[in-house]
């Protein structure tokens, strides 16, 4: 579904993205693990068009979307959470899911508003508070709410745990299983709780510096002894 193919990413002289390649398949969850600074952001933006591409290819769904703007990568149901969340504050919750459905043109946004609403009953209760008030997890969720009323195939999901307790962590993992399992959302997740994302994934890989070292099934990356070292503490 996604090929990211010899992917290049340099900041002036910095060369953040060392030749990247992975793929994600159609159902799959695929976790992306790193420490700070280790370029999983960076991956993250050129895939949804947010950041230039230096060198390299990505396609998804055979179609080649390396030179593509963000909107038109998100008409082709590509949509990206972003760390941080970065929902719109001074509107409302209603008016942030809505949002996320402006490219559309069909006749299925009330349907898939009330399957938001669904998936995070908090959501509802809270549709006409203005989202800056949120909490952070009712946050993130409202990000990844907004997300999918873009109706995507792949979801990219940039650090969602990040700022959460751990009975909230749980919650918006139970959701991501969700969303792939039940929707059918093919789903990306870069995170540094490797734990968490190797838990529910069914492949990861291991980004340290801007090179992937490590790949595989992501039970078998769990039990790696350098992962175990490095991130599983
Ligand atoms: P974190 O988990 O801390 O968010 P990350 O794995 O997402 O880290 P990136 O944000 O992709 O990492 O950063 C990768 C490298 O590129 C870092 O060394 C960072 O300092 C550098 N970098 C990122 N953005 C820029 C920029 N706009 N200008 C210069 N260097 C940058």
């Amino acid at each position: 579904m996604l090929k990211v193919d010899h992917l290049n990413v340099y900041y002036g002289v910095i060369h953040a993205i060392k030749n990247v390649s992975f793929e994600v398949n159609e159902g799959e969850i695929v976790a992306l693990i790193g420490a700070n600074g280790a370029g999983k952001t960076s991956i993250m933006h050129a895939i949804s068009g947010l950041l230039k591409t230096s060198e390299g290819q990505i396609s998804f769904l055979s179609e080649d979307i390396t030179k593509m703007p963000a909107h038109k990568i998100i008409a082709r149901q590509l949509a990206q959470v972003p760390e941080g969340r970065r929902i719109f504050s001074q509107l409302t919750v209603q008016d942030n899911l809505e949002m996320g459905a402006y490219l559309r043109t069909d006749n299925k946004i009330q349907e898939d508003l009330d399957k938001v609403y669904q998936r995070f009953p908090r959501l509802k209760e809270r549709k006409g508070q203005l989202a800056g008030t949120l909490s952070g997890g009712e946050q993130q969720m409202l990000a990844m709410g907004r997300a999918l009323m873009s109706k995507p195939k792949l979801l990219l999901l940039d650090e969602p745990s990040m700022g959460l307790s751990p009975i909230l962590v749980n919650e918006i993992f139970k959701i991501i299983q969700e969303i792939n399992k039940e929707d059918g959302v093919t789903v990306l997740l870069v995170e540094q709780n490797a734990n968490k994302a190797l838990s529910i994934a069914n492949r990861a890989y291991v980004l340290e510096t801007g090179n992937i070292t490590i790949s595989g099934d992501a039970k078998e990356v769990a039990n790696n002894p350098k992962v175990r070292e490095a991130y599983l503490g």
